[in-house]
């Protein structure tokens, strides 16, 4: 089977500042991948590459057969197959939960207004807020706005989901909710790839984990790189998080 995702020695700068200096790894479907690394390593910029939030300089990037640094880049069939959550949720505060799910449903995807609510009602199920359908934003907590930021990205079917922070900004209690949700994605067979913080998430949820260092994949491999680091660094970076 084909990666979904690979990056093959990606060189992403800032001006002078190179912030991503020939990253490469393959993500298989199904797949579950951590991304961890301190802040400015450069994992929030490998996942905005991926979705071409940013363009890169140098190597190439391939996304459920999109090849992402192409010129002729199909970006709305690139942007169906990818779905991405944020730590800031992002929900549109007048619209209720429904409307914000069927958004882009309507806009993109053309899907009619019965339709979207059906799909907004199968996702909401998903991330168990089936009784949140008409609440607005303001009337959520923390953790039930993320999963409904899930669920409004669940709703495109996309083919890889990608995480950046999610929990961040959320109480341990909030945290644990939006765990449990990307948990029961990841043995649904979901495709993802995590940034976080979480290292017992990471040994419980993901069958890869991507340690980056200074704009590069310093440490690879199976959850077990997290009981047993090879790296100083990656040691070192362990040590100071638990
Ligand atoms: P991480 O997500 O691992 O914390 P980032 O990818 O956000 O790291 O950032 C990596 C480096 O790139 C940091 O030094 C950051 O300051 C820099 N950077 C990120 N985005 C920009 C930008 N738009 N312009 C200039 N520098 C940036
Ligand atoms: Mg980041």
């Amino acid at each position: 089977m084909p990666a979904v995702v690979k990056l093959n020695n990606v060189v992403k700068r800032f001006g002078a500042l190179e912030v991503l200096k020939g990253v490469s790894f393959d993500i298989d479907p199904g797949q579950v991948v951590a991304l961890i690394g301190q802040s400015g390593s450069g994992k929030s910029t490998a996942l905005r590459c991926i979705n071409h939030l940013e363009t890169i300089q140098a190597g190439t990037i391939e996304v459920c057969g999109h090849r992402v640094e192409d010129p002729e880049l199909d970006l709305r069939a690139l942007r169906k197959d990818v779905g991405m959550v944020f730590q800031s949720y992002n929900l549109f505060p007048h619209m209720n939960v429904a409307e914000n799910i069927m958004l882009a449903l309507r806009r993109v995807k053309k899907v009619s207004r019965p339709d979207a609510h059906d799909i907004a009602k199968k996702v909401l199920a998903k991330v168990g807020l089936s009784e949140k359908i008409e609440a607005y934003p303001e009337q959520l907590s923390g953790g039930q706005q993320q999963r409904v930021a899930i669920a409004r990205s669940l709703a495109m079917e996309p083919k890889v989901m990608l995480f950046d922070e999610v929990t961040s900004a959320l109480d341990p209690k909030l945290t644990s909710e939006v765990l449990r949700v990307m948990e029961d994605l990841a043995r649904g067979g979901m495709t993802m790839i995590i940034v976080t913080h979480e290292m017992g998430f990471a040994k419980r949820a993901a069958n890869k984990v991507i340690y980056m260092h200074t704009g590069k994949v310093h440490e690879m491999g199976g959850p077990d790189i997290l009981a047993a680091p090879q790296t100083a660094e990656l040691k070192e970076f362990l040590s100071s998080d638990l």
